[in-house]
């Protein structure tokens, strides 16, 4: 069975809210667990995309995705997940917390930036391997273990299968992160380069510490002395306009990140 924990007010501890339910701290056969829950009462349509994102979940297994352990799904009732919880919170709260009050918050290449940017390079390419676009690549869906060290990808719920290279998908998603060919009224036709952009993005705030505003690439980043040029290089192919000439997840994990 799982227990909800009570946070201090002796409300159910929350992790995060959504647009459609909440995550809350569970116990589940004496390990701690994250429960995503929808509202109940929510429509038939995100019922049926909860489920979606809950078998899209139970499907994947690798150290830098979050990891589904169980779910309820069943009409009527409370529709939810269970997944392995990530102690060390959202990258996006780190970066965010990390920082010397007044001083830009830099979050440090060397320190713990070059690791987490090399596990979410890791969850991708798994994620690509198994011909799946994330479409929500971003700080506040890359959780953290507890040491705060490996990053998990979180969030599959905008993610969709791509059997060929192309998909069509509408303009969704958190706009500073979204790719140039996303930008349209319609669908567009894509490719898995659109989370390569996104991780460009990612990458560009675990650089600076700062998160990223609308139209990012535009913008020139203050980039901290200790950052090594390719990091800065790397990212700037991630974000390219032309997604032909942005690197594959693989590229990039196998590349700069571990060195
Ligand atoms: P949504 O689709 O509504 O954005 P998410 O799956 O991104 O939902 O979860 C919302 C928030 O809940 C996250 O940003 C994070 O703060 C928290 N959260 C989600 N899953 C976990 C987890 N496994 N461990 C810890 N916190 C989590
Ligand atoms: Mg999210
Ligand atoms: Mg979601």
């Amino acid at each position: 069975d799982i227990v909800f924990a009570e946070g201090v007010d002796g409300k159910p501890h929350l992790l995060g809210k959504g647009a459609f339910g909440e995550v809350y701290l569970a116990r589940w056969n004496y390990t701690e667990v994250a429960v995503k829950v929808l509202h109940v009462g929510e429509n038939i349509r995100q019922q049926e995309e909860f489920r979606r994102e809950a078998e899209l979940l139970r499907a994947l297994r690798h150290p830098n995705v979050v990891m589904y352990l169980g779910s309820c799904l069943v009409p009527g009732q409370q529709n939810m997940v269970v997944m392995e919880f990530a102690a060390g919170g959202t990258l996006s709260s780190k970066l965010a917390t990390d920082g010397l009050a007044g001083q830009p918050r830099r979050f440090g290449w060397y320190g713990r930036g070059r690791m987490i940017a090399h596990g979410v390079a890791t969850g991708l390419a798994y994620l690509h391997a198994s011909h799946i676009i994330h479409f929500d690549i971003k700080s506040s869906n890359v959780l953290l273990d507890r040491a705060g060290l490996t990053a998990k990808i979180a969030d599959v719920g905008l993610s969709k299968i791509a059997r060929g290279s192309e998909v069509s998908q509408t303009m969704r998603g958190t706009e500073s992160y979204l790719a140039p060919e996303l930008y349209g009224y319609g669908s567009e036709k894509c490719t898995n380069k659109v989370d390569v952009y996104s991780f460009g993005v990612l990458l560009a705030e675990i650089i600076t510490g700062e998160p990223p505003s609308k139209r990012f690439g535009l913008r020139e980043p203050i980039v901290p002395d200790e950052c090594p040029q390719e990091a800065v290089d790397l990212y700037r192919r991630c974000i390219d306009r032309d997604p032909l000439a942005r690197p594959t997840a693989l590229m990039v994990r196998r590349g700069q990140l571990t060195g």
